[in-house]
């Protein structure tokens, strides 16, 4: 466990950086820390860096002084990465990482190598969000740090569903619940709730989904000329994987989307035999055991075939071990 304030004596500058495309504990878990150090390290001067934030994270206190760009900043005296497997996920926050007297990480990403000067990381955690959580102490924690903690770690579990929920991960929940949050609106707002199209392009995945390696994986995806068509982008395609997984049958769920010129963005989920975490670093991405993503090149189809052998050799040596 990391004691920050100790980590954090005779220091006047701090930066807070997450991933980019910033995801719901990347976002909870930076506001949380950063409410944290202006509300009980008030001579400090604290700055958190985030890419672009989806707006049903809006409510959040503190979202409002996220910086987007680096421009003049730095350098710091502490950087405190979070929720970032590794340096090149900071994306431009790297910078200021690099130019940073002390570096401090903080993380649950099984792929995290441990790439600052002092590590905090714990793969068995449902989300950052938990881990801020114990190294704030839950004595210094606010009704607002609680609002940024609750969403980070409802959006990692899946809302308290996936296998990374810990009996600790509930516990942490209640003593949030107890500082008076609204948890139900947090979720319906940050989990659940649908744009119209975003819930067109739901029905449009699912629809056009293929079923592979005899129905245990399934694959749907987006173009870039039909996200053109649809006026979407990357956020509106959050919580697609996850419903693709909840297929019957299904093992894998694979959802890809056009990032760039014969590159694809690709996020992965299984359900309990692959490790998905293994293939995305394969493929120089990173992630968890049942949530990873990575980029790859080619078309559609050559990511695909590229992606289907190392889920079927994986199935393989589940039933060989069987
Ligand atoms: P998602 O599929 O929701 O984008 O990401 C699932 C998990 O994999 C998240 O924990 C995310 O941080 C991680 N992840 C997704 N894409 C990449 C990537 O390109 N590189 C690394 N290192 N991790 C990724
Ligand atoms: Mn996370």
């Amino acid at each position: 466990m990391i004691n920050l304030t100790s980590e954090l004596e005779n220091v006047r500058t701090v930066a807070i950086a997450g991933h980019v495309k910033p995801d719901g504990d990347c976002i909870g878990s930076c506001l949380g820390m950063y409410l944290y150090l202006t509300t009980c390290f008030p001579d400090v001067q604290t700055d958190v860096f985030l890419g672009k934030i989806a707006p049903e994270y809006g409510f959040l206190k503190g979202v409002d002084q996220i910086r987007h760009e680096i421009d003049g900043a730095g350098p710091y005296d502490v950087f405190i990465s979070l929720d970032s497997s590794d340096k090149e996920r900071l994306g431009a926050a790297g910078e200021l990482f690099d130019t940073a007297k002390k570096t401090i990480c903080i993380d649950h990403h099984v792929s995290n190598q441990g790439f600052a000067q002092v590590n905090y990381i714990v793969p068995d955690a449902s989300s950052t969000s938990e881990l801020v959580f114990e190294v704030i102490g839950e004595e210094n924690v606010t009704r607002e740090m609680a609002e940024a903690i609750y969403t980070g770690i409802a959006s990692d579990t899946g809302v308290f569903q996936y296998s990374c929920t810990s009996s600790r991960t509930m516990k942490i929940a209640g003593i949030l619940m107890d500082k008076g949050i609204d948890f139900s609106w947090i979720v319906d707002e940050t989990f659940y709730k649908k744009t119209y199209l975003q819930n067109q392009i739901l029905g449009r995945a699912l629809m056009e989904s293929m079923l592979l390696l005899d129905g245990k994986c399934i694959v749907s995806g987006f173009r870039k000329k039909d996200m053109d068509f649809y006026h979407v982008g990357p956020l509106d395609f959050e919580g697609i994987v996850n419903q693709l997984r909840l297929t019957e049958g299904v093992e894998v769920a694979v959802f890809l989307y056009e990032s760039g010129n014969q590159e694809f963005k690709v996020s992965m989920r299984s359900k309990s035999q692959v490790d998905v975490s293994e293939i995305a670093v394969y493929f120089g991405g990173g992630g968890h055991v049942r949530a990873a993503g990575c980029t790859m090149q080619g078309t559609m189809f050559d990511v695909i075939n590229n992606l289907t052998p190392h889920i079927e050799k994986q199935l393989k040596r589940k039933v060989e071990q069987e």
